[in-house]
């Protein structure tokens, strides 16, 4: 199956084992999957890699500590497995984090989770509360569920007269502090990718799935080039519908087949003001509404705040965080930091839609993040998927590899876990070393410029820089650390086409350059030509 092949005679278009529509996390993880156990692969994403919404999560690896309440014990007990399988493939980009969740015995919450419904039959006394012993135990099962061998467990802290405690008011004395870990959401993205195309997969991002016809034993795939309007066909076996937000609209619009699965659109923004805080924990906020959102140091000297969750109707509406959800946002974290933040605080904004398989519940953040694969083989087999988040892309990328091998033999076992990704092959605690390495290997670099070329490229990062001796070696000065070699690189290796790929997903960059200095990165970027 491994080779590509010819169907017939009067078609000479070859034929891949797989098609990926999407190049998403989930796209690009079965795509990994695939190519390394020896398929061939085709991947098309209509823009660029992780443009949509798996470069707008919270960026966690994490069990999800609220959807306990909702008894989601299944999916927090594999996303929790997978925090450190996942975490040692990659601790360039991935990194432990400690969560400090502010506890006063008088906050009061609206809550319609089934926990809390149970609380207010057998304990009507607590009606809108989330008591001290019920976030002990949610916690105790978080340790416990998933197992830890890297993670530190749950503490209890004070917060009087600690740096924990400094930024907010001083009603909050006391915290519970767990464990989960950072992921930088659109480079594990690239980096699967990149890692698909290295055993052999075929990535065309700015490809858009226009249309696929079946017949019994493959699909024509119709590709619109996004840059250039061309069109071009070609033909699978098997085709897998990773379109995210978009799954509902390949199925309907590309490839018209019927189905009774549903995906509920909910967006969520987050808002970035500078730095709020001195340490390097993140804490959980509990709204009066039950819903919860974090706070998290980000980027060095900026603070991400979020969540928000909202029906959203239309895919094709790009999602943005609209003034209420600043609003609703600033309000909340207000009702914990000790200085107030306000609007103009708030230098970026971003928002993402969350592809939420449709479970029927009657609010947003009641519906499960759990995922669903359903597989349609009348014809040609075509899997669905909907649901699902970062942290169970693997796993997800392993339960449709089972999917697909119902219908194409498999040459090669599962393999991914325990592999590292791109520039991820060293100890979980190896980043500082490899910063001093770097550093050392090129004394040029400040401490700012090998952090930040470690966190995004790990043992990569020497590649990156070749024979460099100075500062000049490499080339034009984008600013902010970002030079003319670090850009050519992004686009021979990482798909990169214009500044906004850059500097909004390959990096964060944008944070710290000017409108001017990204126009002049597009402008060079595209007299250089894409790949
Ligand atoms: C606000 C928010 C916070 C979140 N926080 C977390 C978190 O902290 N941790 C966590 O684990 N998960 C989190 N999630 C969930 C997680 O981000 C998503 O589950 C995940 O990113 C979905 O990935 P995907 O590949 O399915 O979708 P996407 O990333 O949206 O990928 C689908 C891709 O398909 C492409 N596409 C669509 N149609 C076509 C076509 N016709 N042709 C070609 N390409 C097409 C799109 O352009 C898109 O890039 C969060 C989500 C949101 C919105």
């Amino acid at each position: 199956m491994s080779e590509t092949s010819k169907s017939s005679p009067t078609d000479d278009t070859p034929i891949t084992d797989l098609f990926v529509i999407g190049g998403g996390i989930n796209g690009t993880g079965i795509a990994r999957d695939a190519a390394g156990r020896g398929l061939s692969v085709t991947l098309a994403e209509m823009g660029d890699l992780a443009s949509a919404t798996s470069s707008a999560s919270t960026k966690l690896f994490h069990g999800g500590l609220r959807y306990l309440e909702y008894f989601e014990i299944r999916l927090v007990r594999h996303a929790l497995q997978e925090r450190e399988t996942l975490l040692r493939a990659m601790p360039h980009i991935s990194w432990p984090m400690r969560f400090v969740l502010p506890y006063h015995r008088d906050m009061r919450f609206e809550s319609g989770t089934p926990t809390s419904r149970i609380l207010e039959t057998v304990m009507p006394w607590m009606r809108g509360r989330r008591p001290a012993w019920l976030i002990r135990f949610g916690l105790f099962l978080y340790d416990n569920l998933g197992g830890r061998k890297l993670l530190p467990g749950t503490a209890t802290i004070s917060l009087d007269g600690t740096p924990e405690g400094a930024p907010l008011e001083d009603r909050f004395e006391h915290a519970y502090e767990y464990s989960d870990c950072w992921i930088e959401d659109a480079r594990l993205v690239v980096l699967n990718a990149r890692d698909a195309d290295d055993l052999g997969a075929t990535i065309l991002p700015r490809t858009k799935v226009t249309g696929a016809d079946r017949t019994d034993d493959h699909w024509t795939i119709t590709l619109e080039d996004q840059r250039t309007g061309g069109t071009t066909t070609a033909r699978a076996r098997f085709l897998v519908n990773a379109a995210g937000p978009w799954v509902g609209d390949v199925i309907q619009q590309k490839v018209h087949i019927e189905t009774n699965e549903g995906v509920r659109l909910v967006r969520g923004s987050h808002i970035v003001t500078k730095r709020l805080y001195d340490h390097d924990k993140a804490y959980f906020f509990q709204g009066t509404d039950g819903r919860i959102i974090f706070a998290i140091p980000y980027e060095t000297d900026f603070t991400l705040i979020g969540t928000t969750e909202g029906e959203h109707h239309d895919p094709d509406v790009d999602p943005v965080c609209t003034p209420v959800e600043r609003a609703y946002l600033i309000e909340f974290a207000n009702r914990y930091l000790a200085a107030d933040i306000t609007d103009a605080d708030v230098v970026w904004t971003y928002s993402g839609v969350r592809p939420l398989y449709d479970d029927g519940a009657q609010s947003a953040t009641a519906a499960t993040r759990d995922y669903t694969l359903k597989v349609d083989a009348d014809g040609a087999p075509i899997l669905n998927i909907f649901g699902g988040k970062i942290t169970t892309y693997r796993r997800l990328a392993e339960d449709a590899m089972d999917r697909i091998a119902e219908h194409l033999t498999i040459p090669k076992p599962a393999w991914t876990a325990g592999a590292p990704l791109p520039g991820g092959d060293f100890p979980v605690d190896g980043v500082d070393p490899l910063i001093a390495e770097l550093k050392s290997s090129y004394p040029f670099l400040t401490d700012v410029h090998a952090r930040r070329l470690i966190r995004a490229y790990g043992t990569l990062a020497r590649d990156m820089l070749g024979d460099a001796a100075s500062f000049g070696d490499l080339g034009r000065d984008f600013g902010a650390t970002l030079t003319e070699r670090e850009v050519a690189w992004l686009m021979t290796r990482e798909y990169a086409m214009r500044a906004e790929d850059v500097v909004w997903r390959r990096t964060k960059l944008g944070l710290r350059l000017t409108t001017d200095r990204i126009a002049a990165l597009d402008t060079w970027m595209t007299a250089r030509g894409a790949p």
